[in-house]
């Protein structure tokens, strides 16, 4: 059963939502049946989380089920690590496919019998024109095709050439099956496509047993077919292939294979495309054998596996895809939006740390070395029942070097020769002295601390300080590395081109990669991080949501990836930077 996170709120309606309503109350449907069907060549993006979020979360809306199947039918590009990334993403997700997980492969003997059958009936024959002849033949949008020289082969000769082609008796390429539909068609989709191919491959789960293999075109539809789903809904380029979707379903059926009143009926609806990222398994296979990133988990990456290390969480997918809504036309999204949904989501589940990133050493004059003094603070300002965590206060300790200003500007309020702060959760420091390196750069302040004002609080006390900062012990801090990431690409649109554009306006993507896009960094953090377990979840105060790093966390020892920062920084730079 496909239990999902997406039944326990109502989900807004779309155009999807509303043909099951009318399908089912026209009795066309008994229960809903939808599938996720990935071809097992890559790893999922977030283009597939949409996909995925739709299909699963309209089954459980209406009391279906949705199912997972890998749709491997093109040996040559499929691998069982890719099927097992791929169920991982899905329960990630929070999805469930219960017991029906399906591979197109399993389908094969039966894929087969339906193109023997279509065979008899005449709406197949085998083809034995090479592939540039049959391209030849095509004809254009504007003229039509001309019938092949072997569209006439009889009944008996198709039936024997293709239990041939079966038998392993002719090269790759020498002949294919297609379907006998109209070569003048307007839909070039239907002018007799080719339906199976040669191909002696190693399939990932057949092994050898197979040397002809089902295009994308037949498997799909007869696989929906086979599994009885109801709506099998997919992304608008698939619309023009729709007619063969039908045909192929409706001729199968009407040769006693499956119930006619019983077909799947496909949908389209408009694919996610996100500015900054490209979101195509091609590109992003390219990314990772180019090397421009560390590999398919980088967390810079638009894929599943990335984001969840990145920190991403897959409550805030599902909002971004119920916020995105299901369109019948294709448009672009900001990527922003998809960080303010991981904001929004983070925000309420993320307890609150500290850490120091730009450290600058801070030395309390009035306080002995060996003092260590409590200070509580809590872990969630909204939420006071997720409690408290000490923080150490002692005499010297790390704040952010920009929150020192020797020659303060103008609207600077933070610690400057002369001034006072708040040590938040802390004390209220004054000035005392700072001192400087060779450089010039200040290598440490020292201020003295006002016993009275303990724990930071405005208003807990009669000092009236503007600037509140936060600091971290540094005789207890735990240092650690915490990777900032920036956008994998500096354009909106990598490549400058949308997709359907014509070639000549194709760059190449890796040109637009960000050369800035990692930094990485040592620093100090409140002691209790070093207990942070893999894929645990904090604000670090004023710096953004931070995760501990799944793959590179030791236990004890954990490292941290910036999810996201706390505001979006780009909505004020896009313009200087990228204009
Ligand atoms: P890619 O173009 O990245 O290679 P694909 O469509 O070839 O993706 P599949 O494995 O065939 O990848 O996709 C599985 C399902 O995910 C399909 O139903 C497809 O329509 C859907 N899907 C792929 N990309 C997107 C996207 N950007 N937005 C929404 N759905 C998508
Ligand atoms: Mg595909």
């Amino acid at each position: 059963m496909s239990a999902s996170p997406l039944a326990a709120s109502a989900p807004p309606s779309n155009f999807l939502t509303h043909v099951i309503e009318t399908d089912l109350q026209a009795g066309k449907v008994v229960a809903i049946v939808t599938r996720f069907p990935p071809e097992p060549n890559g790893y999922l993006h977030f283009g597939h989380a949409k996909s995925i979020c739709l299909n699963f979360g309209l089954a459980a809306r209406y009391g279906g089920l949705c199912h997972l199947r890998l749709d491997d039918t093109n040996p040559t590009k499929e691998d069982q690590e890719y099927v097992d990334a791929i169920e991982e993403a899905v329960r990630w997700l929070g999805f469930d496919w219960g017991s029906h997980h399906y591979f197109a492969s399993d389908y094969f003997e039966r894929l087969y019998g339906f193109a023997v059958s279509l065979i008899k009936e005449g709406q197949a024959y085998v083809d034995s024109q090479s592939a540039e002849e049959i391209r030849a033949r095509r004809g254009t949008l504007t003229q039509p095709g001309e019938d092949s020289p072997f569209r006439n082969r009889s009944i008996e000769e198709n039936l024997d050439l293709f239990a041939r082609m079966r038998a392993g008796e002719f090269a790759d390429g020498s002949h294919v099956l297609r379907a006998k539909i109209d070569m003048a068609s307007p839909n070039m989709n239907m002018r007799d496509p080719v339906l199976y191919r040669i191909r002696h491959a190693h399939h990932h789960r057949t092994g050898d047993a197979w040397c002809i293999y089902p295009l994308y075109d037949y498997a799909h539809p007869l696989s929906d077919a086979i599994e009885g789903i109801s709506h099998s809904i997919c992304t608008l380029e698939f619309e023009d292939h729709r007619p063969l979707y039908d045909w192929l379903v409706e001729k199968v059926a009407q040769a006693g294979h499956f119930n006619v009143r019983r077909l799947p009926h496909q949908y389209e609806f408009a694919r996610l495309n996100l500015t900054y990222v490209v979101l195509s398994k091609r590109k992003l296979v390219e990314l990772v054998e180019s090397g421009a990133v560390a590999g398919w988990d980088d967390p810079r990456m638009p894929t599943l596996v990335a984001a969840r290390r990145r920190g991403y969480t897959p409550a805030g997918f599902r909002r971004f895809v119920e916020q995105g809504g299901v369109s019948k036309s294709d448009g672009w999204i900001d990527y922003s939006v998809l960080e303010q949904c991981m904001r929004d989501h983070l925000n309420e589940v993320a307890p609150r740390r500290v850490a120091v990133l730009d450290p600058l050493k801070l030395v309390v004059e009035n306080l002995e070395a060996d003092v260590v003094i409590d200070c509580e603070a809590p872990n969630h300002p909204q939420h006071p029942e997720l409690g408290k965590r000490v923080l150490a206060f002692t005499r010297a300790l790390w704040i952010e070097r920009e929150d020192f200003m020797a020659e303060p500007t103008k609207g600077f309020f933070r610690l400057m020769p002369g001034g006072r702060v708040r040590l938040k959760y802390g004390f209220v420091a004054e000035y005392v002295s700072h001192a400087t390196d060779a450089t010039g750069q200040v290598s440490e302040v020292r201020v003295r601390i006002f016993e009275d004002s303990k724990s930071g609080t405005p208003g807990a006390d009669s000092y009236k300080v503007k600037g509140v900062i936060h600091w971290v012990s540094a005789e207890k801090a735990y240092w650690t590395e915490v990777r900032l990431y920036d956008r994998l690409f500096a354009s909106p649109l990598p490549g400058g081109h949308r997709p359907g554009d014509p070639p000549e306006l194709e760059r190449d993507f890796k040109d637009d990669l960000n050369p800035q896009s990692l930094t990485a960094l040592r620093v100090p953090m409140e002691s209790s991080l070093s207990r942070a377990r893999a894929e645990d979840r904090f604000q670090f105060e004023r710096h953004g949501y931070f995760v501990a790093d799944r793959v590179d966390s030791q236990d004890g020892a954990p490292v941290f990836n910036r999810t996201v920062t706390l505001k979006d920084s780009w909505a004020v730079n896009t313009e200087g930077r990228h204009g």
